[in-house]
């Protein structure tokens, strides 16, 4: 067996739907509420994550934001409305749709398990996963730390030798999970930097898999 592990957003998923539902439609929400011009709003809601922190596991969590705020409606309804501005890489679906032939695909995010139900949801991405872990949602954890991985680990029931990860942050998809022995790629889209296991897309990771003897469908057991 042999798992590769997608972070979500910013590695599958472009930033665009998470940025209009925290920034604009909670904003709007919020201005309906108060009376108070959208741009106040926006201003007043910002100043609350940022007191609240993204260290603070509730920071990831919509039905939180809605208590705090006193909202009306609900959180599911105001992520539906930007469902259709869930993009998707360019590349993400063709590499998918080879690699998941050959390998079990699961999606490790930090995002809370609602952002990805709409995310994989609106895209299709649902389809290519066995398993997706929600570090937030499911382990109560704001990052991916190497006991994360390990956990995950556990789950999937496969040693750290035999899963690759990715994912676009240096720290919690790159240094973490190489930690406890996992073949990581950071994915940097800018391309600023360069290095053997640093990826501008995900195409590029495909070409990488076949340079890594054990885990390519020739090599042999571990
Ligand atoms: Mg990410």
């Amino acid at each position: 067996m042999k798992v590769i592990s997608f972070d979500l957003d910013g590695t599958l998923v472009d930033q665009e739907f998470n940025d209009l539902v925290w920034y604009h439609g909670i904003p709007e929400l919020y201005s309906k509420k108060h009376d108070i011009s959208l741009e106040r709003a926006r201003e007043l809601v910002s100043g609350e994550y940022h007191k609240l922190g993204d260290q603070a596991v509730e920071w990831y969590d919509i039905k939180y934001w809605f208590r705090n705020f006193g909202l009306e409606g609900s959180y599911l309804e105001l992520m539906n409305r930007f469902r259709d501005r869930v993009r998707v890489y360019p590349e993400v679906m063709d590499v998918l749709e080879r690699l998941k032939e050959e390998y079990d695909l699961i999606l490790t995010s930090n995002a809370a398990r609602e952002f990805i139900a709409v995310e994989v949801g609106a895209t299709g991405l649902e389809g290519y996963f066995t398993r997706v872990f929600s570090a937030t949602s499911d382990f109560g954890q704001v990052k991916k730390t190497p006991e994360f991985y390990a956990e995950i680990c556990k789950a999937v029931d496969i040693s750290p030798q035999r899963m690759v990860h990715v994912g676009d942050h240096w720290e919690f998809d790159y240094l973490a999970p190489r930690e406890i022995g996992i073949t990581a790629f950071y994915l940097g889209r800018s391309g600023k930097k360069e290095g053997n296991f640093v990826l501008r897309d995900l195409r590029e990771l495909e070409v990488r898999l076949n340079h890594i003897p054990e885990l390519s469908t020739n090599g042999g057991e571990l």
